[in-house]
C-alpha cells in the first residue's frame, strides 16, 4: 500500500509492533501454553517492584510476547485482570520518537495517557488511551537512541 503522505513522518515511522503484552494470574501457568505447548523461546523473566509486576519476554519474529502478572492488587493491571480476566492488555509499537509522536497524536485529538515519555523497563515509554484506539490500550516505545533515551538518563544500554 501507498504511504499516505498527509501522516506526519514521527507517526509514521512506525517501525514494527514491540511486543503484545498479556496479563495473566499466573507467569509460571501461562508459560506452559506460551513456551512449552508453542515453543516460544524465554528470553527473561523480570520483577518491576515499581510497576508491581513481573514480566515475561518470549521473542516471536521482531516482535515479543509479553506476559504480565500482577504482584500487587491495587494496581491499573490487576484490576484489569480482575475486572476483565486473562487476556490481551496492549500493543507497543516502536516510533523514533516518542515525543514527537505524542505531539503529533495529540493535534489528531487523540487521547493520551501519558502527555511525555516516561521511563519503561527497555526505554522511553508512553501510553494511549483505550478511547482514542477503539478500545485497544497503545503503547508506545522509542527506538533505540532516540531522543527521550538521554533525556530519561538511560546509559547507552537502557
Ligand atoms: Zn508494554
Amino acid at each position: 500500500m501507498p504511504e499516505t503522505p498527509s501522516v506526519p513522518e514521527a507517526v509514521r515511522r512506525i517501525g514494527r509492533i514491540h511486543h503484545v503484552a498479556v496479563v495473566v494470574r499466573s507467569l509460571d501457568d501461562a508459560l506452559r501454553f506460551w513456551r512449552d505447548v508453542l515453543g516460544l523461546p524465554l528470553e527473561h523473566v523480570a520483577d518491576i517492584p515499581s510497576d508491581r509486576v513481573r514480566i515475561a519476554f518470549l521473542p516471536v519474529g521482531e516482535s515479543r510476547i509479553e506476559l504480565v502478572e500482577p504482584t500487587d492488587a491495587t494496581t491499573g493491571v490487576a484490576r484489569y485482570l480482575a475486572k476483565h480476566g486473562e487476556g490481551v492488555h496492549h500493543v507497543c509499537f516502536e516510533v523514533p520518537s516518542v515525543a514527537e509522536a505524542l505531539t503529533r497524536l495529540a493535534i489528531e485529538g487523540i487521547e493520551l495517557i501519558d502527555t511525555a515519555p516516561r521511563r519503561g523497563a527497555e526505554g522511553p515509554v508512553a501510553f494511549l488511551h483505550p478511547r482514542s484506539c477503539h478500545g485497544v490500550l497503545v503503547e508506545l516505545i522509542e527506538a533505540p537512541g532516540g531522543p527521550a533515551w538521554a533525556a530519561l538518563g538511560y546509559d547507552r544500554h537502557g
